[in-house]
């Protein structure tokens, strides 16, 4: 096997023709509206409400900040029930609202929150469950809201991974009290750094869009210390233009997606997600999980072998978040409490994905993981 000539990340940001921007960029000049819901922030959460079939949408600076802000408009406080398998952002969010993060562990087919878990660890002071849609793979909806509703918790979904993910031909960020989407640069539509929040009715919507401008209702009300959240025009308009090519960008990483599945198929302790027939999904991920036992050699193994061949994939989410220093002394953190997410942690292994990978990376990258089980 001949090394990548150039490497190989786990993603690269996606970026339309430069000249299809300066249009943009020209407008903004002449216009000078740089931010403060302007023109381009008004269409944009218009044309992502049609793309997305939702009501209403409230755009952000970054995803962080909307959940941030989405535990305050729904005034959620005391604890909160999360998971230990997501990006840092997160728990994060929890933190600087000084709420307790309570981890219950994920379930084995999806690596999302375990429904089944969460009664468990209930407590007078629960206000809210904080599930992730990981990958871009439906959390368990029913159960989930079922839980919700029985013992009176809010319900707030980071969908940072689920941008144009639908499920029976609903998006999945339409679920859940408040979702949260993330437009950062490496996820499958971005706006640079963005993100936003997806409600159900003009009163939230409006108290979401107070809370990211100060708290200003109007020029001289102020409701409480709001952030300042808002998305600038540049961001906005970067988003109007990517929401063109979103839908191709999904189609070539589900291409790539097939072709990582046909190489990889028949390797002992190799696993990967098929299809799940309801779903259509936005293929922004390509996790695999490594059995040490089946496979004969461990994911760090592997992670270590794929980078001399100049391919760098990352191992997503390890360590659990819960196993940060801010959050492991915390009674759900404890080593044993969390074992699905302890055991995934340590298997799993995200191989690159975005839309200008080259066709035959996946071939190449499956040939690298087969021969080095062979040599052991
Ligand atoms: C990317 C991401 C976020 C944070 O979004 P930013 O826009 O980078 O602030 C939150 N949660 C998850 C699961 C993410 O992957």
């Amino acid at each position: 096997m001949e090394k990548f000539k150039q490497p190989i990340y786990v993603t690269e940001s996606f970026l339309p023709p430069l000249e299809e921007f300066q249009g943009y960029l020209a407008d903004i000049w002449r216009s000078k509206w740089l931010t403060n819901n302007g023109n381009y922030h008004q269409r944009l959460e218009r044309a992502l409400c049609d793309y997305l079939g939702v009501k209403y949408i409230s755009l952000f600076s970054n995803g962080t900040l909307a959940l941030v802000t989405a535990l305050q408009v729904l005034r959620i406080a005391g604890e909160v029930i999360t998971t230990p398998f997501s990006f840092v952002a997160t728990t994060h969010a929890l933190w600087w609202n000084k709420i307790k993060p309570v981890f219950v562990d994920i379930e084995p087919r999806t690596f999302n929150l375990d429904a089944a878990k969460i009664e468990a660890a209930i407590t007078p002071q629960t206000t809210a469950i904080l599930p992730v849609h990981v990958y871009g793979n439906p959390c368990d909806l029913e159960g989930l809201q079922k839980i919700a509703d029985t013992y009176g918790l809010k319900l707030i979904y980071d969908a940072a991974h689920a941008f144009g993910v639908k499920i029976r031909g609903t998006a999945l960020a339409g679920f859940g009290d408040l979702a949260v989407l993330s437009f950062h640069a490496t996820k499958i539509f971005n706006t640079f750094e963005g993100g936003a929040i997806v409600c159900h009715d003009a009163k939230t919507k409006k108290r979401i869009d107070f809370l990211k401008n100060f708290g200003f209702a109007d020029e001289t009300t102020v409701v409480e210390p709001g952030i300042n959240a808002k998305m600038n025009e540049f961001q906005a308009a970067l988003g109007l233009l990517q929401l063109q090519y979103v839908g191709t960008s999904i189609e070539r990483n589900r291409a790539l997606t097939r072709s990582y599945r046909a190489a990889l198929g028949g390797i002992p302790g190799i696993r990967f997600f098929e299809d799940i027939p309801e779903v259509e999904h936005n293929y922004s991920y390509f996790p695999i999980v490594i059995e040490t036992e089946n496979y004969g050699k461990s994911r760090d193994e592997v992670y270590d072998h794929l980078k001399k061949y100049n391919v760098f994939s990352r191992r997503y989410f390890y360590p659990l978040i819960s196993q940060f220093p801010s959050y492991r002394g915390l009674e759900s953190a404890k080593e044993g409490m969390l074992p699905v997410a302890e055991t995934i942690a340590r298997q799993i292994l995200c191989l690159p994905m975005y839309p200008n990978l080259p066709a035959d990376a996946p071939q190449k990258i499956a040939d690298i993981v087969r021969r080095f089980q062979e040599r052991r």
